[in-house]
């Protein structure tokens, strides 16, 4: 970072993560964006290029591409299109770290392309590791690329573990917020409404993660993730509740050191940690005063009323798809619940079902099968969807 400028490509610029990390960039002098990608939000997407005039841009979506490349016509960016387009880009355009902020599976693709050039990975979307963690893990150590997690707790551990060795790891305490339904019963969680879901205390995030993170399948998901990442199984990571969101997670060491990172909860904290990293920074958000804090507290889930998180250490110990499986059959269940078609405690009915009907594959696990088991499992649990809608018409006739 000394003297010379960070080239930075941000795939997913205009989510909540990616916005945020352009924040960073902004505001730091060592990082510079040479490109970005989005879905297809043409008109975020041509804010940004006219605000940080990057080298590049891409759009997933061929007609938002072709738009944006009419709306951009007098700036020096040049415009890609669809996957085959992104892939060209990551491959092209010269970032000496990329930051992939996609949303859900879908960014198993970036991270991907990304990996095979070799340069630091600065990884938000989490489904990359949930879905396909070994596999890309192996593609990363055989091209050299470094994973730099960028969700929170990850990035706090990450932090944690630069003190210590990984013998000496005892434990990895993952903080939760609890969410908005923190301390419900499963009867309590029978009538909360989509808008009570929304409603997160802590973070702002987008809409599905603030559901994951009133079902706790967030932690689930984050869980597997850390197992993953710093290679550490599921009976040696414990999920704390602390409703503050100030510890942002900690590492208990052989001799019952925890080691634990603190700052306010700001995303373009992990993002800056990541983009700069080995290097510290001036801080992109307020100081975190501990003594206007005053107290923290910590406390232990319940597995009962949010049956999700249990789903998915089970999902870590089956490994092989079934991680995949969870993720699809979330997604699509959070998406329906989002369009109203089924509640909040639906949520869990469909996304266990769908894993228990999943039977284990028989052979070894490659890319091609974790694609296949998400679209059968986001079959599966459309049909489920489909099921409880028909019921619900019944009962209301
Ligand atoms: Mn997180």
């Amino acid at each position: 970072m000394k003297g010379s400028v960070r080239k930075v490509a941000v795939l997913g610029s205009t989510g909540s993560v990616g916005t945020q990390a352009l924040d960073v960039i902004r505001a730091q002098e060592g990082l510079s964006l040479c490109a970005l990608s989005a879905k297809n939000n043409v008109e975020e997407a041509e804010k940004q290029i006219r605000a940080f005039s990057p080298a590049f841009a891409a759009m997933a979506d061929p007609r938002a591409a072709a738009e944006l490349m009419l709306r951009v016509a007098d700036t020096g960016t040049r415009v890609f299109a669809g996957r085959e387009g992104i892939a060209e880009m990551i491959a092209s355009c010269g970032a000496d770290v990329y930051l992939n902020s996609v949303l859900g599976f879908e960014g198993l693709f970036s991270t991907r392309e990304i990996i095979k050039t070799g340069k630091p990975l600065a990884l938000s979307n989490k489904e990359s590791i949930v879905t396909a963690g070994e596999l890309v893990k192996k593609a990363a150590k055989r091209s050299g690329t470094e994973i730099l997690p960028v969700d929170s707790e990850h990035c706090a551990i990450h932090q944690c573990l630069r003190v210590g060795e990984h013998g000496e790891i005892k434990k990895l305490l993952l903080t939760a917020s609890g969410g908005p339904f923190y301390g419900y019963s499963p009867r309590e969680l029978e009538k909360v409404t989509l808008e009570e879901t929304l409603a997160h205390p802590t973070w702002k995030m987008g809409k599905k993660i603030t559901v994951d993170s009133a079902t706790l399948m967030n932690k689930g998901f984050e869980v597997i993730e850390a197992s993953r990442l710093f290679d550490v199984p599921g009976e040696k990571i414990e999920v704390l509740v602390h409703r503050e969101s100030i510890v942002h997670s900690a590492v208990e060491y052989a001799d019952h050191a925890i080691l634990a990172q603190l700052s306010l909860p700001d995303m373009r904290f992990c993002a800056q940690y990541a983009l700069t990293y080995p290097c510290r920074l001036p801080g992109p958000t307020e100081e975190l005063s501990l003594a206007e804090i005053g107290s923290l507290s910590f406390a232990r889930p319940d597995l009962t009323a949010f049956p999700l998180l249990a789903l998915a250490y089970r999902a870590l110990s089956d490994g092989g798809i079934y991680p995949a499986v969870l993720n699809a059959a979330n997604e699509e269940a959070v998406h329906a619940f989002l369009d109203k078609k089924i509640r909040y405690p639906e949520i869990a009915e469909v996304v266990t079902a769908v894993y228990e009907e999943t039977p284990p594959l028989g052979v070894p696990l490659t890319f091609k099968q974790i694609y296949q088991a998400d679209a059968e499992a986001r079959l599966a649990a459309g049909e489920r969807v489909r099921r409880i809608e028909i019921q619900e018409r019944k009962l209301s006739r």
